[in-house]
This record gives C-alpha cells, structure tokens and sequence, in this order.
C-alpha cells in the first residue's frame, strides 16, 4: 500500500469544535498508526474573515493537544499551498479539463429558468431534475454568450444512467444511484469552485488516500466520487464516523440555542459553571466566550490534554469492552477504522472529567506545581516571579489538598493560602454557624490562640498532639473547637486537613488570623 495520508480539512471559524477534534484525531491516529502523513488543509474559500485570528485557535487546539501535522499552515510542504484561498488556479485548471472532455457544461440559465423548472416539478409532483437546456446550444452559441458577459455556472455532467458506490471503512458497502442526482455545480458564476469540487481536487492533488470525515458528509460523497472518475483521479478510501452528541442525542452544536440548553443540562451545567468560576478570575470572560464546545475550553480551565485525548479518542472508537484509560501512544498503536462504530457516541462531562482524575493523579508534584502555578499568576494571587519558597509552599499545599485537585485550575479555590491575612474573606453563613452562634466558640478559640501562641513545633503532627491534649484538659469535643478554628484561618467551613492547614498557614498567620476574627466577634458578630 502506498504511504497513508490523511487531512483534515477545517474552515477557519475562529475556534476549534471539539467534535471536529474528534474527527481530527481519527485522523491523525490513522496516519500515525501507519507511519503516515498527516496533513492540515484549509477550506477557507467561503472566508469573509481574518485569516490568522479565524485559524489561530484552531492551530492553538492542534498544539495543545501535541497533534503535530506534516504538512499544512506554517509548516508548508510539497503540495503548498495548503489553503483554498490560494488554490484557485488548480480548481480552474481541473475545470477546464471537465469543460474540454465534456464531463461538465457551462449553464447559462437564469435562477428564475430554475426556479421555474422546480415549480414545475413539485407541481407535477415530480423530483426536480435539472434541465439541460444549455447542453443544446452550439459551440459558437456558447462563444457568443461568453464574449456578452452572460453570468453561467458550471456543472458537471451526471451519467444518469450509473450508479456510484464505495466500500466505507465505517458504514461498510453504499450505493447511490445517479438519475436521482442533479447536475451538481461546481463553480459558481464569480469562478469560485463549490466545496465538493475543491475537496476532490484538493484530495488528489494532496494524494490522500484516506478521506476520514463526520457523517453528515455522506451525502457530499456520490458528487465527489464521480468527480474523482470525470478527473480520472484515483479515489481515495472513505470512513465517515459517527457524530459526537449532546445530552440530546443530536449533534454537538456550537449554535447558540444547542449552547444554552446544554448550559441547562445537569452534567454540561457542571462545566459552564466551573468557566463562570475560573475564567474571570484569570482574565479570559466566562462560559459566554469559552464553552465545553470549543476545545479552548479544556485547556482554559486546566485539564489535561492527556485526558480530553482519551475522552475523544473513546467517542466511537474502542480498545475493548473494559479498557478505558489510554494514552495516546497507546491508541495510535490500536487504532484501527474497523473499530470505529456506526452510532453516534455522547460527550460525556463525567466522563471526562474522570479521564483527568486518572491523568493528574499520573503526574509528580513538580509537574503539577507547574501547571498550577500559571492560574495564581493570573489570577494575582502570586506574583509572576515564582521563587523557591512560593514553590514548595505550592507543593506542600497541593499535597495537602491530594485528590481535591482534579483540574489545575481548582488551586483557585484556596485563595485564603495566598490572600494577607486582613484581606481573609468569611463564608457568612458558615461565620454565624460556626463562629456567631456556638456560645464557647470565641472563648475556645481565644484559649487556643493562646495555647497555639506557645507552641514551638509547627508541624502538623505535634499540631495534631498540642490540640488534642488541649481537648482533652479542657473536657470539651474536638468539634467544639475544631469548626470555630478552620472558620477563622481559613474564613471556609471545608478545606484540606486542619493541621495540615495550621502549618501550611505557619504560626504568625495562625495567631493573626485568629486575632482578627476575635475582633470581629467582640465587635459585631458579622464579618461583613
Ligand atoms: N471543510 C469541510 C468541513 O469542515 C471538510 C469536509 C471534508 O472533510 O471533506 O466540513
């Protein structure tokens, strides 16, 4: 077999879809998992916008994830050009040759001639077919309106009497047959070619051998097939996967009313509200401008491409019946396309999610220092230059905080280790529960500021040891101090260990922290 190479093919729209990822990765799977080529092409002849600002995204999707490309923007290659803007020449050129072998036509019918016929047709109750009138007209005729400026399109000429068929990799043998299909056009009357044109002929200029798309392309692939023919091109495999779904079942849309439902689905719910938490915090909007849609999303707020690449990777493709977890190296040595379902497969938050708890718990504490460390720059709560001490500071609070970590960007929810202490903000309801209402709170916690004031030993364990002793003297439960204590250092009713806690915070904090909400409780009760 020759070399494989495969493309994928996105119009620059300004962000990346994560069902065109899917799609994408299939892609790249396959042409790695052969030692192939893997090639970007951009479908950019419908472009009315900004090139580099509609295709940086998606490019930036690419990177993120560590699928590299052979050939394509910015790496170019031997097929350059890599975007449709820049073909044309190759689509005029494949047209003339449709025009000189009689396998297209040029139609000089008005749109009201057609829509006259359409009428017609549906009256009759008939399928439109579109009438030939123009192939009955002589070469000179046609002369004649070319040098009279007469608007046509061009078209390639259907065998209405043949049938079309492939053997998809996917959905296994489909026919179609022609005397149902239009004369398709392929060029409009300004000269730009239609997209099932360009991607013929793109695809065989590129030599592609495996054209691995989402469904909905099917009915695309008769028209092109019998443009590969008319071209006398070589025809390349075909696999057309499954959609990625909603909740719904129906197709992942970035449309903005598919968005808003999602936004209102219980497990989609979960993920808007965790860009409402941390994308304003880092500076980069909320679920408006970044959603569970766009792949921008994952990135954004701290998963792991390891695990939004097993999370694509198992959307209509699987291993087993039982393995889940995979690397990519893993799924690049097992993919195949036979193993690629018919049936649609579901996006699924939990899923996902659960995919990064397994991918971070992979990861040595440095590592996740250093991808946490980028949300508390942004999100000032430390400053750009990390030093050593701010650093394993980090690293002591994210081992304590161990599995309550699942995305880099959950670090964001322990700002009280990083705030000064007269900036330590109180969970109101949980201040009056713990602190307010409890009658011995505020003289407990005045005892044991003291008993901590004379502590020497700051570590959680001789902590662990100083309060319990304390507890026991002073014939009360640990509950009774335990709440009231955790409220005034931290201001939160839950968090990593106490002690763990107390040390991480270090005396001076401890002692401070307690004496101001000592101060706020002899004052006026309330932290607000
Ligand atoms: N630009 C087309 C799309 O994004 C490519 C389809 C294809 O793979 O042929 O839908």
């Amino acid at each position: 077999m020759s070399v494989v190479r495969t493309r994928f093919a996105p119009s620059p729209t300004g962000y990346m879809h994560i069902g065109g990822m899917r799609t994408a990765l299939f892609n790249w799977l396959w042409a790695r998992h052969n030692g192939g080529q893997f090639i970007l092409r951009i479908d950019d002849t419908d472009q009315e916008r900004n090139n580099d600002e509609a295709l940086g995204p998606i490019l930036a999707a690419f990177r993120w994830l560590g699928l590299d490309w052979d050939e394509g923007p910015e790496v170019g290659g031997e097929f350059a050009p890599y975007f449709q803007s820049q073909r044309t020449e190759f689509y005029r050129a494949a047209c003339e040759t449709l025009l000189k072998s009689g396998k297209a036509y040029r139609d000089f019918d008005p749109p009201e001639a057609i829509k006259a016929d359409r009428e017609q047709a549906d009256k009759d109750k008939q399928q439109y077919m579109n009438v030939r009138r123009s192939l009955d007209l002589s070469e000179a005729e046609v002369e004649q309106l070319i040098a009279e400026n007469q608007p046509y399109v061009i078209r390639l000429l259907v065998d209405r009497t043949a049938k079309v068929s492939i053997t998809d990799q996917v959905r296994g043998d489909v026919e179609w047959d022609c005397s149902l299909i239009n004369d398709p056009v392929i060029m409009r009357a300004d000269g730009s070619p239609l997209y099932n044109f360009a991607t013929v002929v793109d695809d065989a200029h590129l030599k592609i051998t495996h054209v691995i798309r989402a469904e909905e392309h099917l009915s695309n692939t008769p028209t092109q097939l019998m443009l590969f023919d008319a071209l006398e091109y070589e025809r390349p495999v075909f696999a057309h996967i499954p959609f990625v779904a909603g909740p719904d079942g129906k197709k992942i849309s970035k449309r903005e009313k598919y968005v808003e439902k999602l936004r209102k689905d219980a497990k989609f719910g979960k993920l808007f509200q965790i860009a409402d938490d941390v994308l304003p915090q880092i500076g980069m909007g909320s679920s408006e401008t970044i959603n569970p849609v766009m792949v921008a999303y994952y990135e954004a707020v701290g998963f792991m491409p390891e695990a939004i690449l097993n999370g694509l990777s198992r959307l209509g493709w699987s291993f087993d019946d039982k393995t889940e977890q995979m690397s990519l190296e893993f799924v690049t040595k097992e993919f195949t396309l036979d193993r690629v379902v018919k049936a649609s497969a579901a996006l699924d938050p939990d899923k996902l999610l659960s995919f990064q708890e397994y991918w971070i718990s992979t990861l040595s504490l440095e590592e996740k220092i250093d991808r946490c460390v980028p949300y508390l720059v942004k999100s000032g709560m430390i400053s750009e230059e990390v030093t050593d001490q701010e650093r394993s500071y980090i690293g002591k609070l994210l081992t304590a905080l161990s599995e309550r970590i699942k995305l880099f960007s959950d670090v964001l929810s322990y700002d009280e280790f990083f705030v000064p202490d007269e900036d330590l903000e109180y969970d109101e309801k949980a201040f009056q529960k713990r602190l307010v209402k409890p009658e011995n709170a505020a003289p407990l916690l005045a005892q044991f500021r003291d008993v901590l004031a004379t502590t020497e030993a700051f570590d959680a364990a001789s902590l662990e040891d100083v309060l319990k002793s304390w507890v026991e003297e002073a014939g009360i439960n640990i509950g009774d101090i335990i709440h009231a204590l955790r409220m005034s250092v931290t201001g939160k009713p839950a968090g990593p260990g106490m002690f763990e806690t107390l040390e991480l915070l270090g005396k001076e904090r401890c002692l401070v922290r307690i004496g101001r909400t000592l101060e706020i409780l002899n004052n006026n009760s309330s932290p607000a």
